[in-house]
This record gives structure tokens, C-alpha cells and sequence, in this order.
């Protein structure tokens, strides 16, 4: 592949091109394999990555061992259940039981989910290669849409332009050639700048979050502007994608609208294709089980199931069986793109569509708020609550090993993202309860929030 050196360095990638290159050409030849090829490439896969748990990672082996298992007994999808379940408390409990001990200290890169259920969760990819693979998957499921990473985009996802409070609206990256748009100033005064900005700019693809993107569409959709003409699809991830959305952005924007799923955990990364909606899961990144509440498998066309994701690519922190908190439907028709893939639909993952709403009126998505770094290390568990505009408070479940000083960190944190139009009060409790539906939630919002609420209906996941 001809892959120029500007855009791997911009995007960090330089020292560890030759895994991106690798995973990149396997994906160019594997999309089109059989099934049954697929299949071979996976159990060999799982092959690999068992007996390099088994050799390296304490937990694994005290896994396998307590059962009486060795790596070998596992010869296919079916054996594969043998193993338990690893869900997020275990791996909170047991975080550096999970590191491979044959990696050096300095191949760990530590992250955390940003805790989009309020329970944050911090875990290891190898540094320099987990980020090189990833892309790799990302520019193969992208230029089904007919992207590449030399194209211009516009970029509405959660980005802070220096701060909340200094009315930037954006900003320019990857030499100029992504435009970042803040995600904290959609109101109804700033998005004329937004869209003649983006006009002017000509970008060939939008990345957003739906709910942002969301935003944007409602307002050009009631005031009849005019599609931008430039724009060839607009990429939506990280959140929930509702069908009343899809239609609003086509209705919109008059193009290609894409969704994919993906989490930071990296056991489960699936996406639409050129011909489909439907979420074609990559069997080189993960396996994908779908299981019922008691843990049994399902193999049916329409009993949701939960996701649980067997990662292959990552050797520093092998993530076996993994629990998502994420739903979907396994699909069987066969795709008209040709890829044998698994299908999954109705995919609803955790992330809830919600706003908070500050004095001024901005919302602020929750998706946006997310923190992507060590701020919630020494919290159990957290929570917003709003009832009144520009007020929020933030519940807090706290770890032993929590301190003032964390305080004034979230404190600061989260004020960055969120501006000085709202005032933030931190607060303790012993206990954050489920929803009725068993779900834990980011936001309680009592205000009648009209941005999205309506697009989302009654879809939500409350
Ligand atoms: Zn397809």
C-alpha cells in the first residue's frame, strides 16, 4: 500500500507503521474469504491468544488450572464456553493479574472506557501497537464509504476547543486537515457559524456523534438550509444510532450516512457496508458471542442477546470472553457486499442519548462529557443529576484510596468540558441504584430536554 508518511505520523502511527501495514493488508485480502476461512483464521487465533494467556497472564492461568483446562482443550467456538465470563468487576479487581508478564513495563499504555455507564473502567493496550491496529480496522471499514485518511472531515465528536469557556468554536488538526468543531456551543445562535464554517472548509466526510450531528440536521432541517455538496458521508460511532436519526441526516444532508460499534476495550468492532445497514462484526479483531441473561448462547435470528467479545489483537491485556453491557440481534442472511462476516442488528449499546443543559442553553452531550483518562481512577462510581437549567450535580461513589485532591481534579476536569455557564456541585454517596431495567446511567435528567429527546423517541434503552 502506498501509504503517505505524512498522515501515519499525524496520527502517530510512524514507529508502529509495520503493524498497521500488516493488519491493514490481511484485512484488504481476508474481507473476502469464506466463512469457513474466516472461521480457520479465528480458531488459529484463538489459538494463539490462549496459549499466550495460559503461559503469561496470571489470572488466565488460574483460570485454566482451577478447571482443571489447558489451552488445548479449547478447539473451537463451543469449547470456547468453558471459560467464564470476564466482566468489568473482574477486571477492576484484578487489573494487573491481567497484564501479560512477558511484556516489559514500558509496552503498557493504560486506559480507561471514560465510564459511559458511570462506572469508569481503566485497563492496558500495548503501547505503539494496539492504536496502529485499531486504525488499520478503521480505514477498512471507512473506505467502504469511500474514505480516506487524506480527505478533508469535519469533526463534531466531543472535542474541547481550549475550553468550554472560551467560545472557540474550532479548530484545525491533522495538517489542516480536519476541521474540529466544538461539541459544547451547538446553540441555536452559534450553528449559522458552524454550517457556513463547514461550508467553506469543503470537507468530504463528517465524523460525529449522533447526537451531535443530531443537532446540527434539526436546525438546518426547520430553517430549509442547503445540504453542503462537498460532503460524501457522514461517519457517526460512540453512540447509539437510532433509525428516526438516519433519517433525519439523509433527510439532511442527502448522503451516505454510516454507523459502526466499537469500545475502547477493542473485543468487538463491527460496521455497515457499502451495500447494507446491518453491523458486519470483523472476525480478524474479535469472536462474538451473543448470550442470554443466564450466560447460554444464542444462535437464533431474533432473540437479543448480550455482546460478549473475545479480543485477537491485543497480547499486553488479553480479554477473554469479555462482558459487554451491550445488546444486539444476530443477523444470518448473507450480505450482497460478499463478505462472510457475522451480522449483527439492533445493536443498542450503553451510551444513552442525553444533554446537560447549561445556563445559557447549550446542551451538552454526555458522550461529550466522557473522560478518557485517569479523572475517575479512585471513583467507584459516578452520576449526574440535573433538575435545573446551568445547575448539575455530580454523585460520586467513592474508592478507598480516593482523596480530596481527586475533588478539585474532577472538579477541574469537568468543568473544562462543561463552561462556566454551569454551576457543579460534587457530591458523595454510599450507593448509585440500577434502573429498572437494570441498566446504570450517566445522567439522571429532570428537565424536559428537547434536543434529541424527540429524535430518540422512546427508543432510549430507559
Ligand atoms: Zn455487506
Amino acid at each position: 500500500m502506498k501509504q503517505p508518511s505524512i498522515t501515519a505520523k499525524a496520527i502517530g502511527l510512524l514507529p508502529a507503521l509495520p503493524e498497521f501495514l500488516k493488519t491493514y493488508n490481511l484485512l484488504k485480502k481476508s474481507q473476502w474469504w469464506s466463512r469457513e476461512q474466516l472461521e480457520e483464521y479465528q480458531v488459529r487465533q484463538l489459538g494463539r491468544i490462549l496459549n499466550h494467556a495460559y503461559e503469561n497472564v496470571p489470572y488466565y492461568r488460574k483460570i485454566f488450572d482451577e478447571r482443571g483446562l489447558k489451552p488445548d482443550n479449547i478447539q473451537d467456538f463451543s469449547d470456547l464456553q468453558k471459560l467464564p465470563f470476564l466482566t468489568k468487576e473482574i477486571v477492576k479487581d484484578n487489573l494487573n493479574e491481567l497484564k501479560a508478564g512477558n511484556y516489559h513495563a514500558d509496552k503498557f499504555e493504560y486506559v480507561t472506557t471514560g465510564g459511559s455507564t458511570g462506572i469508569p473502567l481503566g485497563f492496558y493496550y500495548e503501547k505503539g501497537v494496539s492504536r496502529a491496529i485499531e486504525w488499520a480496522f478503521i480505514k477498512s471499514l471507512w473506505e467502504r464509504v469511500g474514505y480516506n485518511f487524506r480527505d478533508k472531515c469535519a469533526i463534531i465528536k466531543g472535542y474541547v476547543v481550549s475550553s468550554a469557556s472560551t467560545g472557540k468554536l474550532w479548530d484545525y488538526s491533522f495538517f489542516g486537515r480536519w476541521l474540529m468543531l466544538s461539541s459544547y456551543h451547538m446553540t441555536e445562535d452559534n450553528l449559522p457559524h458552524y454550517i457556513r464554517k463547514i461550508r467553506e472548509f469543503k470537507p468530504g466526510f463528517i465524523q460525529a456523534f449522533p447526537s451531535a450531528v443530531t443537532i446540527l440536521a434539526r436546525y438546518m432541517k426547520s430553517k430549509g438550509v442547503e445540504p453542503f455538496p462537498s460532503v460524501k458521508a457522514i461517519l457517526c460511532g460512540s453512540e447509539n444510532f437510532y433509525p428516526s436519526q438516519r433519517e433525519l441526516l439523509e433527510d439532511t444532508f442527502h448522503c451516505r450516512v454510516y454507523s459502526w460499534y466499537g469500545h475502547a476495550e477493542r473485543v468487538v468492532l463491527a460496521g455497515e457496508c457499502e451495500q447494507s445497514a446491518d453491523y458486519h462484526a470483523f472476525p480478524e479483531y474479535g469472536i462474538t458471542e451473543l448470550v442470554r441473561e443466564d450466560g447460554s448462547p444464542i444462535s437464533n435470528d431474533n432473540e437479543p442477546g448480550a455482546i460478549v467479545g473475545t479480543g485477537l489483537t491485543n497480547y499486553a491485556m488479553p480479554l477473554i470472553r469479555y462482558k459487554t453491557d451491550d445488546l444486539a440481534v444476530r443477523s444470518s442472511i448473507v450480505c450482497p457486499c460478499h463478505r462472510g462476516y457475522p451480522m449483527l442488528k439492533n445493536v443498542q449499546g450503553r451510551w444513552l442519548q442525553e444533554f446537560i443543559i447549561t445556563g445559557t442553553n447549550r446542551p451538552i452531550s454526555i458522550t461529550a462529557v466522557n473522560m478518557h483518562s485517569n479523572v475517575f481512577d479512585n471513583v467507584e462510581q459516578f452520576q449526574f443529576y440535573q433538575e435545573k437549567k446551568g445547575e448539575v450535580v455530580f454523585n460520586i461513589v467513592r474508592k478507598d484510596s480516593y482523596t480530596e485532591r481527586d475533588t478539585e481534579y474532577i472538579r477541574s476536569e469537568l468543568l473544562k468540558k462543561l463552561g462556566d455557564d454551569v454551576r457543579l456541585e460534587i457530591s458523595f454517596v454510599n450507593h448509585i441504584p440500577r434502573t429498572g431495567r437494570g441498566k446504570y446511567r450517566f445522567l439522571v435528567q429532570k428537565l424536559p430536554v428537547e434536543f434529541g429527546s424527540s429524535a430518540v423517541s422512546s427508543e432510549d434503552g430507559e
